[in-house]
């Protein structure tokens, strides 16, 4: 456990084990507010508080933030420090344990800003997804090699399983680069700032099921040194057939599948399945 400055925040001792990295630079936080375009209209929601940075910003710049905390030291701390503010509701929670569906009741445009705990990264953007309907989008400081690995175009090697989880549903960008020693304590890696707004035409989920794209996306995924025709051996299909859909998709025999877009990725399974 590392201690923060005393002065700032009563001798607190961050806790590895929470991914407890705080940010408390006032510029940063101010160009996070600004990118997310939060204003009094925005209804927020914040995963790990912290020692509550980004959180006094938050309350004292939209219509009302929720934030989920899992670390006991932290509530009262917290609950001090905004006491006086009437559009905060903090909860003692772990994010990945709670019934979003309470907070996000009868919501639909909720933003959601947060530093997140890096360990966590996957499930908190798998579960925020899970609650597209309620929200417009989602502001994440994540490890800048998950931000890039997100925001990948296709062709790019970091196109993986995890791009795809989220660029179904989204667009997502990479906003801009953190370096690590604006945290405290500093960790071993830089953060990036990432964006993820919710494909409100639902245009890729209106074209396929879920369940099918990511059946045929994990298989495709499955070995990266093979080709897709040999991945997709495993779905029934033999290897020559695959690489004449191939073909008719545009691709090479030898294509893989960090070549393919989500639109590519849809064309190419409705090829397969038509002949
Ligand atoms: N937002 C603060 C800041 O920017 O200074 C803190 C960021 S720190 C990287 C992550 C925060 O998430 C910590 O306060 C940690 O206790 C909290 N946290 C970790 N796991 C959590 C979970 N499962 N549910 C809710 N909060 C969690």
């Amino acid at each position: 456990m590392k201690k923060i400055k005393k002065d700032q925040n009563e001798n607190y001792s961050a806790k590895k084990k929470y991914g407890q990295n705080f940010l408390n630079d006032n510029s940063l936080l101010d160009k996070i507010l600004n990118m997310a375009n939060i204003d009094k209209n925005t209804e927020v929601l914040e995963i790990g508080p912290g020692l509550g940075f980004l959180t006094e910003k938050l309350i004292e710049g939209s219509k009302f933030l929720t934030s989920f905390e899992i670390d006991s030291d932290l509530i009262p701390i917290l609950n001090k420090k905004f006491r006086r503010y009437e559009n905060f509701n903090l909860i003692h929670k772990d994010f990945l344990n709670v019934d979003l569906s309470e907070s996000l009741k009868d919501k639909k445009d909720v933003k959601v800003v947060a530093n997140i705990p890096y360990y966590i990264t996957s499930p908190i953007i798998n579960k925020l997804i899970e609650y597209r309907e309620s929200i417009s989008e989602i502001y994440l400081m994540v490890q800048k090699e998950v931000a890039e690995r997100i925001s990948s175009k296709p062709h790019s090697k970091n196109m993986s399983l995890l791009t795809h989880a989220v660029q179904f549903y989204s667009e997502a960008e990479y906003l801009f680069t953190v370096p690590k020693e604006k945290f405290s304590p500093v960790p071993k890696v830089d953060s990036a700032f990432l964006r993820i707004k919710i494909l409100k035409d639902k245009r890729y989920e209106n074209q396929i099921s879920e369940e099918k794209y990511f059946k045929y996306l994990k298989e495709a995924f499955s070995n990266k040194r093979k080709s897709i025709s040999n991945n997709l051996i495993k779905l029934g299909f033999s290897k020559d057939f695959v690489k004449r859909c191939l073909k008719e998709a545009g691709k090479t025999e030898l294509a893989r599948t960090e070549e393919f877009s989500v639109q590519e990725f849809i064309d190419f399974i409705r090829i397969l399945n038509k002949k």
